[in-house]
């Protein structure tokens, strides 16, 4: 991530929206202070969030996964056999004039971009800060060895039971993997999906909303054997998308520009190994497209064998492309082979095997994963419009169906004859299911300008002519363009507009 100074004016002016218009607000808690990497999510921030999770679960469901929910703490030994222990750290060093810690990595990787150090341990790192005479960027006093630190969050159970906050979900429904297959009665593959809250003690994070110690986090896993991995059926339902890849090959030779490819010429070409595990990059390309994102600011970037996580054996992640901070890992792909299972079955003693053809195997498992506050953060940037001279504020063009708020009902003026039938029309599109809000104050022009500041597509207004011929006019925020609709007929056309299977000119 680039931090160019226009970038980081362009996350300030983004943040300062979300916080004025009550989508974010933090660090948390913002009356002592706050701490970095917690953040509150006022009452839009939270409806958006809903709208994200509404269709993260609709495209789960859809593909035919269950959803469960875990406990957010598990004793040490689950932390042991994940190997989030061990392997779950960060290197860091701290200067031994003026206590600022870093992550050492980071810092070697900025102040001299040209040092190779991929793969190296704590000791390595120690020797390459003082081979290359780094020193401590605010105050230039000299860096102390570099020590593994582990982001978990400690906690403790009853008096003395070593404890952790999960600092992913996927852990715990492993965990779950013996009653999956009674639940499933012994098939696989099985599909599972959980959305809840887990938790990393960043050492010092930066860059707002993108490095959260507190988050939601959402991920779907997928039990099966490996020749479920190669014959993947539902695979040809998708062969003749195109998705914008950037593949490994292609990164070394420079080249970071996603190419459109379909998924079954990326399997032809090697750059999918197995048909299941395309099928899962491309289950997760479709939920970014269902959060409202589009083909421009999204690439699908392979890992480099280098960035991979302990547990995978390949991996994509999704980026989106945002003003504030240019291309943002948003969400992984993982092949996570037996690995998990395998361990869990050998800490646990516990069987975590299927039998195929006499023999005992543990099975493979798919993960998609991610965490929710970044494709929000994402959304909003992507979303803004500043100020032009047909509107005088900065407005919000989200895509109607994930807006916070998708119709905004006014009465014309405070006057009786206008409010019951405008509260009658707003009793309709409530019942409709769609997030509505009715608002009395101030004049129109006020209304519809607060509407477009917090990106709702469509206002609903009744007016003296509703009570003569039982219509009213739909506003659409894109055009600024109003036409008249029957009530009667309202929320069919509403329900379109925000499915976008008419298009608000069709109407006029
Ligand atoms: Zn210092």
């Amino acid at each position: 991530m680039s931090t160019m100074s226009s970038e980081r004016d362009f996350n300030e002016i983004i943040m300062s929206l979300a916080r004025k218009r009550g989508f974010i607000w933090g660090p948390s808690p913002e009356i002592y202070g706050g701490s970095s990497g917690f953040y509150d999510l006022g009452p839009l921030g939270k409806l958006l969030k809903n709208r994200l999770e509404n269709q993260i679960r609709a495209a789960f469901v859809r593909a035919n996964f269950w959803e469960v929910e875990c406990p957010t703490v598990s004793p040490r030994e689950v932390w042991q056999a994940s190997g989030h222990l061990e392997g779950f750290i960060d290197p860091v060093t701290q200067c031994r004039k003026c206590g600022q810690v870093y992550r050492a990595d980071n810092l070697i990787s900025e102040k001299s971009p040209e040092t190779n150090i991929a793969g190296q341990t704590a000791d390595e790192l120690t020797d390459t800060i003082i081979r290359i005479g780094l020193v401590c960027p605010s105050c230039g006093g000299e860096l102390g060895p570099v020590q593994a630190y582990n982001l978990m969050l400690q906690t403790r159970l009853g008096l003395d039971q070593e404890a952790y906050l999960r600092p992913e979900t996927a852990t715990t429904t492993y965990l779950l993997f013996k009653r999956f297959l009674t639940f499933f009665r012994d098939k696989l593959p099985a599909s599972v999906f959980q959305i809840g809250k887990a938790y990393r003690n960043e050492i010092s994070p930066r860059q707002g909303m993108l490095r959260l110690r507190e988050f939601t986090q959402t991920e779907g896993q997928i039990f099966l054997l490996e020749k479920d991995e190669i014959d993947w059926p539902q695979f040809h339902d998708i062969q003749n998308d195109k998705l914008p890849l950037v593949t490994n090959q292609a990164q070394q030779k420079g080249k970071f520009e996603p190419v459109m490819t379909t998924m079954s010429d990326a399997v032809k070409k090697g750059y999918f190994q197995k048909p299941a595990y395309a099928w899962c990059v491309h289950l997760a390309y479709m939920i970014f497209r269902q959060m409202g994102f589009s083909d421009e600011r999204m690439r699908l970037r392979q890992h480099l064998p280098t960035e991979r996580a302990h547990y995978a054996a390949d991996a994509w992640d999704i980026e989106i492309l945002t003003d504030s901070f240019g291309w943002v890992e948003c969400c992984g792909v993982h092949d996570r082979g037996n690995y998990d299972l395998s361990r869990h079955q050998e800490f646990s003693k516990q069987n975590l095997s299927v039998k195929v053809e006499k023999e005992q195997v543990v099975p493979e498992v798919l993960e998609i994963a991610f965490g929710i506050e970044r494709p929000l953060f994402c959304l909003i940037d992507n979303s803004f419009r500043s100020e032009s001279k047909e509107r005088d504020t900065d407005w919000l063009q989200f895509p109607p169906e994930v807006a916070p708020i998708q119709v905004a009902v006014f009465p014309l003026m405070g006057k009786p004859e206008l409010l019951d039938p405008a509260s009658e029309i707003f009793s309709d599109v409530m019942d409709a299911g769609f997030v509505a809000q009715y608002d009395v104050g101030g004049s129109i022009g006020k209304r519809y300008r607060r509407q477009d500041e917090v990106g709702t597509p469509f206002c609903v207004t009744i007016d003296y002519t509703t009570i003569e011929d039982g219509t009213v006019t739909v506003r659409d925020r894109d055009t600024m363009e109003q036409v008249r609709v029957r009530k009667d007929n309202l929320t069919k056309v509403l329900r379109d507009l925000v499915r976008g299977t008419i298009q608000f000119d069709s109407l006029k």
